[in-house]
């Protein structure tokens, strides 16, 4: 069972008052139908198996060739942290960020966030950092785009197929496997469940 103290819709800002809910329900705002919770007993586990799996495919991903290039005799090799350095060694610094930004450094910030949150809510720790902790992973959230990128590369891959013969390395798969867990690790957090363990640790 879930205790759920007064809360803000997100969408319409109605105050709402939800008393408790049992493993399995959803509560939807009254006035604009917002899916305020889905509360489900077992959602932290998840998440933080889901988490667990995306960090080590995102070092996978970090770590072998993701694609080659062939064309006229030429081959290049390119890993996601090549790509942003050789931007920068050619004098596009705020590029680098850009790219290397969203794809790799927040989401495994977000990932190390919020495995250490969920590692704590298991273990019942009470810890003052839990709260900033939260704030920083519902912060960070609309800015990891992962699931872009893996379009964006997709589309690319159309276009340059016509002009290079493409190797896809391990890379790409392992990236593709961190962009399904680390989307089902995000499905997982319940905004409402996740601080109102906070608040049970921190009573
Ligand atoms: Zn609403």
């Amino acid at each position: 069972m879930l205790a759920i103290q007064r809360s803000a819709c997100h969408e319409c800002d109605l105050m709402i008052g939800l008393d408790e809910l049992e493993s399995g329900q959803r509560a939807r705002c009254p006035r604009c139908g917002w899916l305020l919770t889905a509360y489900h007993a077992e959602a932290t586990s998840r998440a933080l198996s889901f988490a667990l799996a995306a960090a080590v495919l995102l070092v996978m991903a970090n770590s072998f060739p993701f694609l080659e290039l062939q064309a006229s005799g030429l081959e290049k090799m390119m890993t996601i942290p090549r790509a942003g350095a050789e931007l920068y060694q050619e004098g596009h610094a705020v590029l680098a960020g850009m790219v290397l930004l969203p794809i790799a450094v927040l989401p495994a910030v977000m990932l190390a966030t919020m495995i250490a949150l969920l590692v704590s809510l298991r273990r019942r720790a009470r810890s003052s950092w839990l709260v900033p902790t939260g704030r920083l992973l519902f912060a960070l959230n609309p800015w990891a785009m992962v699931e872009v990128f893996i379009i964006g590369v997709l589309v690319s891959l159309v276009k340059i197929g016509a002009m290079a013969t493409i190797v896809i390395g391990i890379s790409f798969w392992a990236y593709i496997g961190f962009v399904l867990c680390f989307i089902a690790a995000i499905g997982s957090l319940d905004r409402f469940q996740i601080w109102r363990e906070i608040e049970a640790c921190q009573a």
